[in-house]
Order: C-alpha cells, then sequence, then structure tokens
C-alpha cells in the first residue's frame, strides 16, 4: 500500500471516528493492501493494518500485502470476530456496498458492543483519482482492447451474426494477452441499437445498419471501456445524421475536459449538443463513469454528479441517441484528466467507419 493510498484510509478513520475500517470487498482489499486474492477481509486501524484469509491464501496473502500482519481463519466472520475482540474496537466503518445483511447480522450477534458504521460514498472516492501505475495499466488495457478491435474490423460484414463478432473479439483479447475481457460485450445492430444495453444474439448484420459494439479488455486487474458503432454498408441520411450529432457530442464533451469542471457540466455539454438538435428524449444515461479496478466506478459523470475533475482521473466520455423500433449511436473514449486538458487512453478510429 503506497503511503498516499495509507493516509487516505487513515483520513477516513478520522472522518468517520471511528476506530477501525474493515473492507470486504475485493477491490477495496485489493487496493488498500494489494492482496489479489478471490476471498478475505482487511481491518485497518491508525496503527496497524490486519489481512485475514483463509488457507489458500495464507502464502499469497504474505507476499502481496507486505504492510499487513496476515492471519488465517477457518471461517470468515469467526476471524474478524475475533480480531475485532483483540484489537479491542468499540466503533468500525465498513464497506456497505460490499457487505450482505446476513453477514452484518453475523458480526453483530457476535458482538453486540461493538457500532458498526455503514459507508460506501466516500470509499469509493479514494479510487477515483488514478496514480502514474494506475494509468500505465488502464492505457495498456485500453491500448490492448484497441488494437483487437481494430483486427476484428475486417470480419464485420452483411452475414456475420452480433454473437460471432463478440466471440471473436473476446478472442483476439485473449490471444493477445488481455487477463479477461473487461464485461460481456454489447453487440447491437439495425433496430436493437435502440438498446443501449443490448446482449449479442444470433441476429445477422445487413447492409444500411449500424453496429453498436461496446467493448474493453482487463489487465493486471485494470479496465478499459470503448464503443464504436460502424456502420455496415452506406448509412441512411437519418442514421448519419445521428451519428454526427452524437461524434459531436463526444467531440465537445472531450474538449471541455480540464481539471476544475464540474462533471455535471460535462454532461451538459453533450447533452445541450443532442437536445438541441432534437433528439433529448433519446438519450437517457449519463455521459461517463470512472474506469479502473471495476469498470464502473468514481467519477460519475452525469447531470446529479456533485463533484470535480481532478487530474489523474480516468473516465468514460459516451452519449448516444436511441430510437426505437429504429436504431442507435454510442460512441465511447476513455479519457485521463491532465493538467492541459486530457489524453484519450481508447485508441479505435470514432469516425464513422463504412465496413
Ligand atoms: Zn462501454
Ligand atoms: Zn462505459
Amino acid at each position: 500500500m503506497t503511503q498516499a493510498r495509507q493516509d487516505a484510509a487513515l483520513a477516513l478513520i478520522e472522518l468517520f471516528e471511528v476506530d477501525a475500517l474493515l473492507l470486504l470487498g475485493l477491490v477495496n482489499i485489493r487496493y488498500l493492501s494489494g492482496f489479489k486474492g478471490s476471498d478475505g477481509a482487511l481491518l485497518i486501524l491508525p496503527q496497524d493494518r490486519h489481512l485475514l484469509c483463509d488457507s489458500r491464501y495464507t502464502l499469497q496473502a504474505s507476499d502481496e500485502a507486505e504492510l499487513c500482519t496476515v492471519a488465517e481463519y477457518k471461517s470468515k466472520s469467526e476471524g474478524i470476530t475475533l480480531l475485532l475482540k483483540k484489537v479491542g474496537c468499540k466503533r468500525v466503518a465498513f464497506d456497505a456496498e460490499k457487505v450482505t445483511v446476513s453477514f452484518l447480522n453475523i458480526l453483530k450477534t457476535a458482538l453486540p458492543d461493538v457500532d458498526f458504521i455503514p459507508v460506501a460514498d466516500e470509499l469509493d472516492q479514494l479510487r477515483a483519482v488514478k496514480s502514474l501505475d494506475e494509468i500505465k495499466s488502464i492505457s495498456a488495457a485500453a491500448n490492448l482492447s484497441s488494437t483487437a478491435f481494430n483486427e476484428l474490423l475486417p470480419l464485420i460484414k452483411p452475414g456475420v451474426s452480433e454473437r460471432s463478432i463478440a466471440l471473436e473479439l473476446e478472442f483476439i483479447m485473449k490471444r493477445s494477452g488481455a487477463e479477461e475481457k473487461a464485461f460481456d460485450f454489447i453487440v447491437a445492430s439495425g433496430y436493437r441499437g435502440a438498446l443501449p444495453h443490448a446482449r449479442p444474439t444470433e441476429k445477422l448484420l445487413e447492409a444500411g445498419e449500424m453496429v453498436t459494439i461496446d467493448f474493453g479488455a482487463r489487465l493486471d486487474g485494470y479496465n478499459s471501456d470503448e464503443t464504436v458503432t460502424v456502420s455496415v454498408g452506406e448509412p441512411d441520411k437519418k442514421l448519419y445524421d445521428i451519428y454526427r450529432i452524437v461524434k459531436e457530442a463526444h467531440d465537445l464533451a472531450i474538449s471541455a475536459i480540464r481539471p476544475g469542471i464540474e462533471c455535471s457540466s460535462l454532461d451538459e455539454i453533450a447533452r445541450s449538443h443532442i437536445n438541441n438538435c432534437g433528439y433529448g428524449d433519446f438519450f437517457g444515461h449519463g455521459l461517463g463513469h470512472g474506469v479502473g479496478l471495476e469498470v464502473h466506478e468514481k467519477p460519475v459523470i452525469s447531470p446529479r454528479s456533485r463533484q470535480r475533475t481532478q487530474v489523474g482521473m480516468v473516465f468514460t466520455v459516451e452519449p448516444g441517441i436511441y430510437i426505437p423500433d429504429f436504431g442507435g449511436v454510442r460512441i465511447e473514449d476513455l479519457v485521463q484528466v491532465t493538467e492541459e486538458g486530457c489524453i484519450i487512453l481508447s485508441k479505435a478510429s470514432k469516425e464513422l467507419n463504412v465496413c
């Protein structure tokens, strides 16, 4: 755990006026300890840190969670109970989004004198600003993903199914070294393009349709996220106009990115352009989201967002227009906020590609 992350965790202990921070979400555990196993718990105290895991991970934890005292448990709840009794905590903050009600009840029954304080937003904010190493990993994932997409492009043609496009892209990515796909890819062609989160089906691409492909790779735990909409043959005028409007909204938002701008105003820049072009009713989702160890994390770029951009944030810009029974277009890039503005990490071209 780097000094900065350690300090941020300690600041939360002070903010919530608690004795300790109990983390059960794997991403937060990894972020704050270095441990990459698939199960465990992390207790952060002002003076020290304890990583709890089962026997499968004891060696790995000792290796990865350098700054933690590692202890093995037979049952997680029992391990946490014994540790909290031993260190004598009375008020413990925990990552509320990652703990089930039943698990919390077990802890509360075993430790009737301990107050458990749920926290979520403040914890998630810890990861919003990325370190240089993290940006390197995200950028490598984005590069791999975009390169795989460019390799896929010649295979996009009439008669090919959405599902085979998704499978082929996953295969190319993994062959190129991706640890995993970042999420289940979206491939939505023709009228199905109106569904922002369409799962690929056996539907075959037809000439004159647009296909929205939303994809990303994971490398060393870090994800990328990008969407390209391509045209299968020449698009009709309405589809072409929609593409142009979405691209303009995307470009306007990206050119406005700099440190200190309200996330909601970035959303507004793209949204008002789409509104002014008459398609305001057809852009239902927020403009973007942070990407890192999770595909959706802070900051949220939407009308309801209350935060400002900071150097080192990595998030998507993904306006779209979705018209029921007709089709849709989304264009998504992944950007890193810099002192001067931003750098686009996703590399596939966003000029309309006619396949
Ligand atoms: Zn996406
Ligand atoms: Zn996205």
